[in-house]
């Protein structure tokens, strides 16, 4: 992992540094880049323009994570279930995304898992389904244990798995018996060089080798992939792949982050390319925003543009 990247992702760890960040203009400046505002309704008015103007879906997501107390759990539960109803009553193509940690799971698996199929129940009777993010490593087996009771109760629910982590191949074959619908990244976290792959050239080849491995027709009905990645190469490879191993065109699509590779969505969109676009908003923005100054170096010198800019 190059110094620059683990540095930044030192830096999101860092209270110290929440603090000052989150009140510096600059800072909140260069964040809208990524994320139209912090309140729910800032979201859906971005999902409905996105719909409207591109005629694509949305995943979105209320940043936060780890949360300390049964009554935050429960509180970021209801607010879900208020934004399933208003993607409902807005007639929106727009699914939501979670984190375990925002939902209790450092409290307890069995509390956390009445949260999410709470939410999961919720999604059904809407018509739609809800994503489970995947977090740092030691959450991993919690993630998919919970995956897994859920998928046996219903298909309304997928699960997030990361290419940069030795085991997810391993990961991938327990789950495809179910019929799963992955979404597919590269992984965001800072980890110990023992699980992930340290070198970029293997995550993207490891990305490559199980989404090519996800998109094989022969899976049970269920199946479903998101290829969520900015990378332009990975996404005209698997757009190759999936044409010539005759992947079923319902059973995938591409998912990218608000106001990354714009040019490239918009590419996908013209050749109809299935595009989501995952919109994440909330106050708790510091370790997230982070996480995308870290995927992308350059990122910090448009941050240093913007206190520039005063
Ligand atoms: C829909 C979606 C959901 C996600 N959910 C999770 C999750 O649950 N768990 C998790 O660990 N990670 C998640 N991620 C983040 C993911 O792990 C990567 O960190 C992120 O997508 C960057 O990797 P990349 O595949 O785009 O490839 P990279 O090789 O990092 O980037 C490819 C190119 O995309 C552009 N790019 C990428 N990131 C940025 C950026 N921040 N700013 C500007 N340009 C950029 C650059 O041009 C770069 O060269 C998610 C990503 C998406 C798109």
């Amino acid at each position: 992992m190059a110094l620059m990247r683990r540095v930044i992702l030192a830096w999101a760890e860092s209270a110290w540094l929440r603090e000052r960040a989150t009140r510096a203009a600059f800072v909140r400046r260069s964040v809208s880049r990524f994320m139209p505002g912090e309140a729910m309704e800032d979201a859906l008015g971005a999902a409905r323009e996105i719909e409207a103007q591109q005629r694509i879906g949305t995943l979105l997501t209320r940043l936060g994570e780890n949360v300390s107390s049964s009554a935050e759990a429960e509180a970021v539960t209801g607010h879900y279930l208020q934004l399933i109803d208003c993607v409902r009553e807005g007639g929106l193509n727009a699914q939501v995304s979670v984190k375990l940690t925002q939902l209790g799971l450092d409290l307890g698996a069995a509390a956390c898992f009445q949260n999410v199929r709470r939410l999961v129940e919720h999604a059904e009777r809407a018509g739609s389904m809800v994503w489970i993010d995947m977090e740092s490593s030691p959450y991993v087996d919690r993630t998919l244990d919970v995956f897994r009771h859920l998928r046996e109760q219903t298909s309304r629910v997928g699960v997030c798995l990361q290419a940069y982590l030795r085991r997810t191949p391993s990961d991938l074959e327990t789950l495809l018996p179910y019929g799963a619908a992955i979404r597919l990244v590269k992984g965001a976290y800072r980890e110990p060089a023992a699980v992930v792959f340290p070198r970029k050239a293997d995550v993207d080849e490891q990305y490559f080798r199980l989404a090519r491995r996800l998109l094989d027709p022969s899976h049970p009905p269920g199946t479903f992939l998101g290829i969520a990645t900015h990378d332009q190469r990975l996404v005209e490879r698997l757009r190759t792949a999936a044409a010539s191993g005759g992947a079923d065109p319902t059973r995938y699509e591409h998912e990218m982050l608000y106001g990354i590779q714009r040019p490239l969505q918009a590419r996908l969109v013209r050749a109809g390319v299935p595009l989501r676009i995952l919109i994440s908003y909330g106050d708790c923005w510091f370790p997230w925003f982070m996480r995308r100054l870290a995927e992308r170096p350059a990122n910090v010198f448009f941050v240093a543009r913007s206190l520039l800019r005063g």
